[in-house]
């Protein structure tokens, strides 16, 4: 079992995959991808995505492509749809896949909900007067 992995320590969950990095018998190169899952499925593979900017000569400008990639999901890892990940090249897996998720990034969700401006509620008091 593999302990560390480009500065990447191995999750806790045990798994009998034969494709982890962690536990089972494939190497990963240094070459890493980031992205959300958007997809996930029962055979431990996941589908990511990414957006990277894409230059338009004639508007001086860019624009937004996505990026979509097929990886492996280790057992130990599991990860969800909506979860960004961290993905290493490995050998070719499948027909379609030749990644496989090492780490999923924490969602910022502490930072994010302190950028929720609590919305100030009017209490404008009008005295109604009845007789
Ligand atoms: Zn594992």
């Amino acid at each position: 079992m593999t302990k560390e992995i480009l500065g990447v320590k191995a999750p806790k969950n045990n798994c009998t995959d034969q494709k982890c990095p962690f536990h089972g018998q494939i190497n990963v190169k240094n070459e890493l991808f980031k992205g959300k899952v958007i997809k996930k499925d029962i055979n431990r593979s996941a589908t990511i995505e990414w957006n990277r900017p894409y230059y338009i000569p004639k508007y001086e400008r860019y624009e937004v492509r996505r990026s979509r990639m097929r990886v492996h999901n280790p057992g130990c890892i599991d990860a969800g749809i909506g979860q960004e990940v961290l993905v290493a090249k490995t050998r070719p897996l499948s027909k379609n896949k030749n990644h496989v998720i090492i780490k999923i990034i924490e969602e910022e969700t502490k930072e994010t909900k302190k950028k929720i401006v609590t919305k100030k509620i009017k209490t404008e008091e009008k005295s109604e007067d009845q007789e």
